[in-house]
């Protein structure tokens, strides 16, 4: 990897051939076997990692359960004032983070940027936040009584998050978790070890730098085993998790067993509707960028097209053409706009995706494909698609992470439209794309989407991080980032201060001894 400053990103990130994180300094305990990381990019070795043992890992959780008595008890503005000098790191590192996320992962190098911003964007959010975790006051129906309620911190918060934002996810738990006064265990994914490594370097540098207790970020990985050795233990009394919905049902359960809290992100299946009064260009950039951009791989990425009968047929050929227009390449070089696919299980999944729509009745309209030759070696580059399909098909109603896109056809008026994009087992992003105002009112009223995410006017992925963000149905119920998401990685008391000489009792009951 000797092109587009690659090595000097990962010199200045602190990594190299071998990450074995043994240092205490670093919270990061990890002596099992390799794990070798591979660039989609051009199918290098970038980089290996060891894994963490079940012995690594009862080192990190002693750790950190042990350090968060003690981060608990520093106010939260002064916690606030570790994650504003952690953002210092995030902005003068941005670009070689950027750029491993793009070459480690295979997005572009501007979504790469554009992941490390939003990790600086909820850094500074969180700042703010950290004097600003307000309870409520509520007046006592007993006189001479006070009430309120307030948040503390909850303990140590795992995290286990997806490959397609292997830095953003991470951060937007971790930076509203640490000035809540939680300690936090990440496991990222395995298909992108460096990326976490890189970020875990950081956060171990500032903390310590900071004086910081030994344990209030920690890193441990490996794959789902590695991962289980959270979900199960009761030490930890948050998972957020971050993947797929098999993977939220598995982890929910094991969770759920032992009463512990859980934050599920998981899969989507994203429409824009299209209605007779849309702006078409607007449209075309929308439903483009929203299905090919980051090759697919986004969780809001858009998978369907639902176009009203009326203009069927220009927004059909006005998205085909634009398709004419992608360069896939290389996603470090600014010109190409699609980047691989995460591996060649991920192109196998696409291949299956886009046969089964053809067995099933539908019809391509842009051909998809495997492509090869030079810059293509790693074999994960592949043609984005699309096929004129059919809402009930199974391959439609089904999350397939790659650029495959359907459209399909709404007749009627806007409640038609809304049957077929509420017509799947997902619920996260949406979008209507109108300049009606009664069909944009009724896509967003109690009977409109039934998304997380609903948009009027733009289309469905790009989230900024002020808003809760999450979705519905087996999208997990989850929110995360802005609003008022900081909530679940605090527990609620609920305290009532008798300052009279009596003990009045609730509901009025006597009880005279
Ligand atoms: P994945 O489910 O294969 O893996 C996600 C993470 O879960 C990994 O770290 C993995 O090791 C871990 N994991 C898997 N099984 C586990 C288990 N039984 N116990 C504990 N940990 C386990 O997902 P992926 O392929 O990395 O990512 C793609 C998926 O993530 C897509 O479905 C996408 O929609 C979803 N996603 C959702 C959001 C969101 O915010 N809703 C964001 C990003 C990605």
């Amino acid at each position: 990897a000797t092109s587009f400053g690659i090595e000097e990103a990962l010199k200045e990130l602190g990594l190299n051939e071998t990450n074995n994180g043994t240092s205490t300094g670093a919270n990061w305990f990890s002596n099992g076997e390799e794990i070798a990381s591979y660039s989609p990019v051009d199918g290098k070795l970038i980089g290996k990692v060891s894994a963490t043992t079940k012995e690594d890992y009862e080192k990190v959780i002693s750790t950190a359960t042990e350090g968060f008595k003690e981060w608990r008890q520093l106010p939260a503005p002064q916690r606030g004032e570790i994650v504003r000098k952690f953002n210092d790191e995030l902005r003068r590192l941005k670009e070689p983070l950027g750029k491993l996320v793009s070459y480690e992962m295979g997005k572009s190098y501007q979504e790469g940027l554009g992941e490390v911003q939003e990790m600086i964007d909820i850094c500074d959010f969180a700042v703010g936040l950290s004097r600003q975790l307000h309870g409520l006051t509520m007046h006592s129906e007993r006189p001479g009584h006070r009430m309120y309620e307030q948040y503390h911190p909850l303990g140590v918060v795992g995290i286990i998050s997806a490959f397609n934002f292997p830095v953003a996810v991470w951060s937007w738990n971790t930076a509203l978790a640490w000035v809540c006064g939680d300690a936090c265990i990440w496991k990222g994914s395995e298909k992108t070890p460096l990326t976490s490594v890189a970020c875990q370097n950081i956060a171990a540098r500032v903390f310590s730098e900071n004086g910081v207790p030994e344990g209030i970020s920690c890193l441990i990985t490996g794959d789902y085993t590695v991962g289980e050795m959270m979900t199960k233990d009761e030490r930890v009394p948050l998972i957020s998790a971050t993947g797929s919905t098999r993977m939220g049902k598995i982890v929910a359960k094991e969770v759920a067993g032992r009463l512990g809290k859980t934050l599920l992100e998981l899969g989507g299946n994203n429409a824009i509707i299209v209605t007779p009064d849309a702006n078409i260009k607007n449209t075309v950039i929308g439903a483009v960028f929203g299905a090919v951009g980051t090759c697919g791989q986004r969780c809001t990425s858009t998978r369907r097209l639902i176009v009203h009968e009326d203009v069927y047929d220009k927004v059909k050929s006005a998205v085909v053409d634009a398709y004419k227009q992608i360069k896939i390449g290389n996603p470090l070089d600014e010109n190409n706009h699609v980047g691989p696919l995460i591996d060649k299980d991920a192109v196998k999944n696409y291949q299956h995706a886009l046969d089964k729509v053809v067995e099933e009745g539908g019809k391509i309209l842009v051909e998809g494909g495997v492509l090869e030759g030079e810059g293509y070696e790693s074999g994960c580059y592949v043609k984005p698609a699309i096929a004129e399909a059919e809402n009930s098909f199974e391959i439609v109603q089904h999350e397939t992470f790659a650029p495959v896109l359907y459209i399909m056809k709404y007749k009627g008026d806007v409640s038609d439209a809304l049957e077929l994009q509420n017509g799947v087992r997902q619920g996260l992003s949406s979008a209507i794309m109108t300049n009606n105002l009664r069909e944009a009112e009724r896509f967003l009223s109690v009977e409109g989407s039934d998304c997380g995410i609903a948009n009027v006017n733009i289309g469905t992925s790009g989230a900024e991080i002020g808003g809760a963000f999450g979705g519905e149905k087996e999208t997990g119920g989850g929110r995360e980032s802005g609003s008022d998401a900081w909530k679940v990685y605090m527990r609620r008391q609920t305290n009532t201060i008798n300052y009279t000489t009596e003990l009045p009792l609730a509901q009025g009951i006597k009880f005279d001894l």
